[in-house]
């Protein structure tokens, strides 16, 4: 069987550095707040390029720390609205709405998923105070318009980065084009944990003060409390094992990008939609999405080839249960991704045979 995402293969390669860095924690008597961390936040701000980077708990309070920090820093009020892409996974849209703010979902395009910035504009109202870009799929998501919307009417520019580690845009990371992004390493992202972490980037020094308050307890000296935080920390044994990881994972991204030029390439049949990419390097390809009318059926068909896909994801956000006050919203090219998308395999363990075998396997689906 080929598997979507075989992490026990992607541990594997690098078990020897992994185990070396684990054993160092566990016989070093420390676990929390301690070197590991020091170490892994300044190697990720640099790999970003940014000044900072804040270890937290996972992607997604990473995300609600960046929205909860303006909202100390008086940037932002409850009430207030954030753009953000219709068709992101849900935890983008959970933390606006976790504090308080109002999610304005924008269309994106179909022809790369990614946020339409030709409807930003349009979207923008007196209480809009920030734009939140999501590089969904691994594709980069910032174009120089956004950028300029941001000025133009004063607006954060926020990274959901959770699905694009290692990606860029004309040379410079994803994670350092706006004022701060959001990282998850979620075990199965590009960058991933043996567990739940995650890590806000940002060169705003407020910013990062701010949110490493918030991340612990609320607290930037022992026991005096400026805030109410929440407990949000990067274990130590996680960052040493993203430290490792780190170190490989441009390597481990260029491998994705290996496969998915073959699947574009190859996939030659015409039932089959495969990303369209002018710029290989603005996609890191967490995943591998194709379009497909008849998508439950391809999906079926592959599974009864011995082939692993997922949907990312089946019910957009407006349509879901937790959400009833969006769900009378039409957005009808969100609703046709959810429809149609499907994620190939795609790792950087996959072997040519077993690229060659999903390739045959969807060339062959009638
Ligand atoms: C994974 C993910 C998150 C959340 O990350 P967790 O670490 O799972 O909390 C946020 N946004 C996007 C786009 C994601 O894919």
């Amino acid at each position: 069987m080929i598997k979507f995402l075989n992490l026990q293969k992607i541990t594997a390669k690098y078990a020897d550095e992994i185990h070396e860095a684990v054993l160092r924690v566990v016989d070093s008597g420390w676990y929390l707040q301690g070197a590991e961390n020091e170490r892994f936040e300044r190697n990720f701000a640099q790999y970003i390029g940014t000044e900072h980077a804040i270890g937290c708990a996972n992607g997604l309070d990473a995300l609600i720390w960046i929205f909860r920090a303006y909202i100390e820093m008086g940037v932002m009020q409850p009430g207030d609205e954030v753009i953000v892409p219709a068709n992101t996974y849900i935890a983008t849209i959970l933390a606006i709405t976790e504090n308080g703010l109002t999610p304005v979902l924008v269309e994106p395009r179909l022809s790369d998923y990614q946020i339409d910035d030709s409807l930003i504009e349009s979207a923008i109202t007196e209480r809009t105070k920030a734009i939140c870009i999501v590089h969904l799929y691994g594709q980069c998501a910032y174009t120089e318009q956004i950028s300029e919307l941001c000025k133009k009417y004063n607006l954060k520019l926020v990274e959901d980065n959770a699905q694009a580690h290692g990606c860029l845009y004309h040379g410079r990371k994803t994670g350092s084009l706006g004022d701060a992004a959001g990282h998850s390493f979620y075990p199965g992202k590009n960058l991933g944990a043996f567990g739940d972490a995650g890590a806000v980037t940002t060169s705003d020094k407020a910013l990062a003060d701010t949110i490493r308050a918030l991340a612990n307890y609320g607290s930037s000296k022992k026991y005096v409390f400026e805030y109410t935080g929440r407990n949000s920390r990067l274990d130590e044994i996680q960052a040493a094992i993203l430290d490792v990881k780190l170190r490989h994972l441009d390597e481990d991204v260029a491998l994705r990008q290996s496969v998915a030029q073959r699947y574009c390439a190859e996939i030659t049949n015409p039932k089959i939609i495969v990303p369209s990419i002018s710029d290989w390097k603005a996609h890191a390809f967490h995943l591998f999405p194709v379009r497909c009318a008849e998508r439950d059926r391809l999906q079926q068909y592959l599974s009864e080839q011995g082939i692993q896909t997922i949907i990312h994801y089946p019910i957009p956000p407006h349509k879901q249960e937790c959400y009833r006050q969006m769900n009378h919203l039409s957005l009808p090219v969100t609703e046709q991704i959810h429809n149609e998308e499907l994620s190939l395999p795609i790792s950087p363990v996959m072997s040519e045979e077993e690229i060659s075998a999903v390739i045959n396997a969807v060339n062959k689906f009638e």
